[in-house]
């Protein structure tokens, strides 16, 4: 017998998420690069109707299955919403699915670069995280379908990813999926895909559509309501009543609930946003690639900057910080040493962020 309580096997091993950084050094104004959040704030929509429930009160519990926002989701996308599921962030979700379908001596696939909460919640559940590489810092399919077990349970792809902004287009999505047993979950974590031009993507819908094992999964928070906590996934019908069981009864306040549905519906706002992230991921890209410094081409919301070694990287980064920019620093969370994740951000940061690199460019 132990004198503590003794916790489940494995998650011991989980290294506690880290997220972007939000402090400056002292005497400068911070701008906040590390997390992805939107530069041109919250849509007015949203943030009204966020007030506007909080003026209500809040001493009556929320609607437990976010009517409101799924009803505003389906009409918005053409979604049926009895098979939307909304959730307390996206990550949220992605826990609800890996407690639903993982379990110890299970496998769940990730690719080497793909998002930091995946082996969190594989390990949570008590599964084992299998690691497939990638070509070029972009998921490979080949490279994943080859890692697939007996034991395999579940795939995990942020489609575009994060922290590296690449992405899959929608005949590979479709060939991972063919290449899956019908007992595999697919979960295509589609985050940006709010923030994605190429004309050969997917974000998932038709995939679902028309299979028994595929969940898209989205968020708001990158497109201006980090702060409210607002993810939701579109399922079949079955996987949507499954997750439904677990969840928190009441697991999206009100306030988020009706700011979301706003925001969802707010099309112009959320254009403006992605055209804003489009022109300036272009002019960073552009701006930033040399042949000491390469850019990761991205579809996100943010770049992903890789320089020739770690020591660059780490210069970089505190040249930006002393100026008040904070970076990502994805070494010890993502094993890109060398890289530094650049959210787009407001016009004049964006400036001051390839003035500083430039002179990162050349040799030492
Ligand atoms: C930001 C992010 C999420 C989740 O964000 P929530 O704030 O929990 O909704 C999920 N997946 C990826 C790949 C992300 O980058």
């Amino acid at each position: 017998m132990s004198d503590r309580p003794v916790p489940r096997p494995g998650l011991l091993t989980i290294a506690p998420y880290v997220p972007g950084r939000s402090q400056a050094a002292p005497g400068v104004a911070p701008v906040k690069l590390s997390a992805n959040e939107s530069p041109l704030g919250t849509s007015p929509r949203a943030l009204h109707a966020f007030n506007q429930a909080v003026s209500e009160g809040l001493e009556i519990y929320p609607e437990g299955t976010s009517k409101h926002l799924r009803v505003a989701l389906g009409e918005v996308n053409g979604l049926d919403p009895d098979q939307i599921l909304c959730g307390n962030g996206s990550d949220d979700i992605l826990h609800l699915l890996a407690q639903s379908f993982l379990d110890v001596g299970h496998e769940a696939i990730m690719s080497r670069y793909g998002f930091s909460v995946y082996p969190i919640i594989t390990a949570a559940a008590g599964a084992t995280l299998v690691v497939a590489e990638e070509t070029d810092y972009t998921a490979d399919v080949d490279a994943m379908l080859a890692v697939v077990t007996e034991r395999t349970k579940m795939v995990f792809l942020a489609n575009p990813n994060n922290p590296t902004g690449t992405y899959l287009p929608a005949t590979e999505l479709e060939r991972l999926h063919r290449g899956l047993r019908p007992d595999i979950l697919l979960v295509i974590d589609s985050a940006y895909a709010d923030f994605v031009t190429a004309g050969d993507y997917t974000a998932g819908i038709e995939l679902v559509d028309n299979a028994r094992n595929v969940v898209m999964v989205r968020t708001f928070s990158k497109i201006g309501l980090a702060a409210a906590r607002v993810g939701w996934m579109y399922g079949p019908r079955e996987i949507v009543d499954l997750v439904n069981r677990i969840r928190s009864p009441f697991n999206l306040n009100r306030p988020a609930q009706y700011a979301a549905a706003e925001a969802a519906r707010d099309i112009e706002f959320n254009t403006r946003l992605r055209e804003y992230n489009a022109d300036w991921r272009d002019w960073l890209t552009q701006s930033l690639n040399s042949n000491e410094m390469r850019v990761v081409p991205s579809q996100g919301n943010f770049i992903l900057v890789l320089f020739p070694d770690a020591a660059r990287a780490s210069a970089a980064f505190q040249a930006l910080y002393q100026q008040g920019l904070i970076v990502r620093e994805v070494g010890d969370s993502y094993g890109i040493p060398n890289g530094l994740r650049i959210s787009i951000g407001p016009e004049d940061a964006m400036r001051r962020v390839v003035g500083i690199l430039k002179d990162f460019g050349g040799r030492p």
